[in-house]
């Protein structure tokens, strides 16, 4: 039997009350009392019938129930034990979705989706939003498109272009692994408790290759660190911070064709690549 809409703040409050659910604070829990984001989030993701999804945090099985509904085979993964009972009975009669206990940091993505890509669609509980998508990005999981609920703030960082106070490690990290666009704001008042801040729908889709060419990326990565670990120095001072001889740093800027005087935070991504592929050419 198909359940109620979950979306709804009536039909939320009286599955909190009748399982006895305590909300947990410390595990983002801010539940989504909403139809129309679940419907905007289903729509982003462009499901087709069959698909893999991954959801990360189903809560008492909102979004789950949209995603369900659309057709996806959905594999949802809850960290909170108490919830799994109730997920359960919330989404009896949907024999398309399969809960699994686990933290999302620690599990063995490659067990869970066996049959190769999928998406994941998430509500992410807020206090370990970078660490999650740096894990799906950098662990280059297999996923083509990733559609998720984060903090506003958060989502404004990811797309930030270069010279904005927005723009850091994650904006590189998000636009050099995929193509990112906000797909729209979210008050507070559509989650159960209200969060403190606005949020937003942020669309990532996985790029097939980066767009730029980086001979190594761990070098990469470690330039973009170096250039954002003291926003207020020069690169060349940010590239001495990060154990490179005073001369060396002005040869790999040099040959980079970047002024050592600029802010770490101005440089586009390929400016990124230019200084790392510098970099590990006066290594070799
Ligand atoms: N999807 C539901 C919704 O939209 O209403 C709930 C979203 S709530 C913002 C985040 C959910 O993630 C909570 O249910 C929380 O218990 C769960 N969670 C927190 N940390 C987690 C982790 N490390 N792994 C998996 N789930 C986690």
């Amino acid at each position: 039997m198909i359940q109620p809409q979950i979306a709804n703040k009536e039909v939320t409050l009286h599955i909190l009350k009748t399982f006895g659910i305590r909300l947990q604070k410390k595990l983002g829990q801010n539940f989504l009392i909403d139809s129309d984001v679940v419907e905007r989030i289903v729509e982003a993701a462009d499901i087709q019938p069959g698909e893999q999804v991954l959801e990360i945090g189903p809560g008492i099985g909102t979004l789950t129930q949209g995603l369900a509904e659309a057709g996806a085979a959905v594999t949802s993964i809850e960290l909170d034990r108490h919830l799994i009972d109730i997920l359960a009975k919330t989404l009896e009669g949907y024999d398309n979705v399969r809960v699994i206990h686990g933290d999302f940091l620690k599990l063995d993505i490659s067990r869970e989706i066996p049959t190769g890509r999928c998406k994941i669609i998430a509500n992410l509980p807020y206090y370990i939003t970078t660490p999650i998508i740096m894990r799906i990005l950098e662990e280059r999981m297999p996923v083509e498109l990733l559609v998720t609920m984060v903090q506003k703030e958060v989502a404004e960082r990811m797309v930030a272009r270069p010279g904005t106070k927005e723009y850091g490690a994650l904006s590189v990290a998000v636009q050099y692994y995929t193509e990112p666009e906000i797909v729209f704001i979210v008050p507070p008042t559509a989650f159960i408790p209200s969060p403190a801040v606005e949020s937003a729908v942020i669309r990532c889709v996985i790029r097939k290759q980066p767009p730029v060419e980086v001979r190594q990326e761990k070098m990469f990565f470690r330039v973009v660190k170096a250039a954002f670990s003291q926003r207020r120095k020069t690169l060349q001072n940010c590239l001495k911070a990060a154990g490179l001889a005073a001369e060396t740093a002005s040869l790999v800027l040099e040959t980079a064709g970047i002024d050592g005087s600029r802010r770490g935070e101005t440089l586009s991504l390929s400016e990124f690549a230019a200084v790392a592929n510098a970099w590990s050419n006066v290594n070799r």
